[in-house]
């Protein structure tokens, strides 16, 4: 039996520890919990009509949300934590064409897009009354996910199956050892999955980490309309998405604010011009924009192509960070290709990212 530690306890972290070989490994998850962006998000995946042209990015993001089935039966998600919800997605009338010639070319290669439509204004307003009236573009294939639900899931499934999660900051001291409330402790294989703060653990070991934090912010409303459950995500221009949940839940998000990095206090300032672009779509904005109940801050994780890397840095050593504003989309399958390395010793990455040189040095 091998000891294997992860450090990070959020989207690939949990993942991992979930698709570990338990006859190979034992496994201790350790998770200080500070401004976690998985527990923070929620959750559109639906990569396939990004503007990026980062073909690497994309394969990975399109076979991140083509993972999402096999994720759902392998750990039973219920439709609180994911559901195939279907996208809306919002644009002026005259760049919906565009939008539909892109997504019936990508659906060559990502059949998962499902049925691509052209909604009209009352055919939209039908899936979503909350939104005045407009036409849109369904993709029957987006869903969503609720990173907290998913989190918490996870790691009772985890805890079931005898692994050890410890609520605790930890430092890395060699590529095998740890430190642990004051004790070092070593081990066969460690994996940091810790978001941003990768660039904090590998520095004292005379690595160089391109990451870079980038505070987000999630509105969380409570409306009355049971109906919630059974609603498409919308994608409005700007930054501004809404994100439904069952039993009236409706998230609005998310701020991108470098200059704000760490910080984790909500802040009306940066999340106030969501709300501006947000009411040009809503019926009844006045109404809708009472009923905010929360504010959820996370810290995401940069490099500087905007590109995730994972993978060995030494025979013991392994990492994953990077994924940026998709890494519900993408974290899964991180989390899945890491752990078919350690269980099975396959490397089907290459395809997904330059090498690790390029981040970690
Ligand atoms: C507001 C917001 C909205 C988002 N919306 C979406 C979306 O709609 N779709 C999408 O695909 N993605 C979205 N994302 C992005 C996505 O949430 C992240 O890319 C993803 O969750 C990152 O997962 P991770 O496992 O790499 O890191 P994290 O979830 O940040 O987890 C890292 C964990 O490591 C822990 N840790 C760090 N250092 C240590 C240490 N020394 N010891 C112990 N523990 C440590 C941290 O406390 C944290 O809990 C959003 C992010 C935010 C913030």
């Amino acid at each position: 039996m091998q000891k294997l530690a992860i450090i990070g306890g959020g989207i690939i972290g949990m993942t991992l520890a979930n698709y570990l070989n338990l006859n190979k490994f034992e496994v201790t998850l350790y998770d200080e919990g500070v401004g976690q962006a998985t527990k923070a998000s929620a959750g559109i995946i639906s990569p396939w009509l990004s503007k990026r042209r980062n073909k690497q990015w994309y394969a990975l993001a399109k076979d991140g949300a083509a993972f999402f089935p096999k994720l759902l039966l392998d750990f039973s998600l219920t439709p609180d934590i994911y559901q195939k919800s279907g996208t809306l997605i919002f644009r002026p009338e005259n760049q919906l064409d565009e939008l539909w010639t892109l997504a019936e070319l990508h659906r060559k290669e990502a059949p998962e897009i499902g049925e691509i439509s052209h909604l009209s204004a009352l055919e939209a307003a039908e899936k979503i009354p909350l939104l005045r009236p407009q036409p849109a573009l369904m993709i029957s294939g987006g869903g969503r996910l609720d990173g907290q639900a998913y989190l918490t899931h996870l790691s009772n499934r985890a805890k079931a199956q005898g692994m050890l999660i410890v609520e605790q900051s930890v430092r890395l001291i060699k590529e095998n050892q740890l430190e642990v409330g004051g004790e070092l402790k070593n081990y066969d294989q460690i994996v940091l999955t810790p978001g941003p703060h990768l660039k904090q653990l590998l520095s004292p070991l005379g690595y160089q980490v391109d990451i870079r934090p980038q505070k987000g912010q999630l509105l969380v409303f409570q409306t009355d309309d049971p109906h919630t459950g059974q609603w498409p995500v919308a994608m409005l221009e700007g930054e501004g998405d809404l994100i439904p949940f069952a039993r009236g839940k409706v998230l609005i998000g998310a701020t991108h604010e470098n200059e704000q990095a760490w910080d984790l206090a909500p802040s009306k300032i940066a999340y106030s011009p969501l709300l501006e672009s947000l009411a040009q779509y809503l019926r009844d904005p006045s109404d809708f924009l009472t009923h905010l109940t929360d504010v959820r801050v996370g810290t995401r994780a940069y490099t500087s192509d905007f590109s995730p890397f994972f993978g060995a840095v030494t025979d013991q050593l392994l990492v994953a960070s990077g994924l940026g504003s998709s890494g519900l989309t993408t974290g899964p399958y991180i989390g899945y290709l890491l752990a078919d390395f350690l269980n099975n010793g396959n490397k089907k990455w290459s395809n997904y990212q330059k090498t690790l040189d390029h981040y970690i040095r």
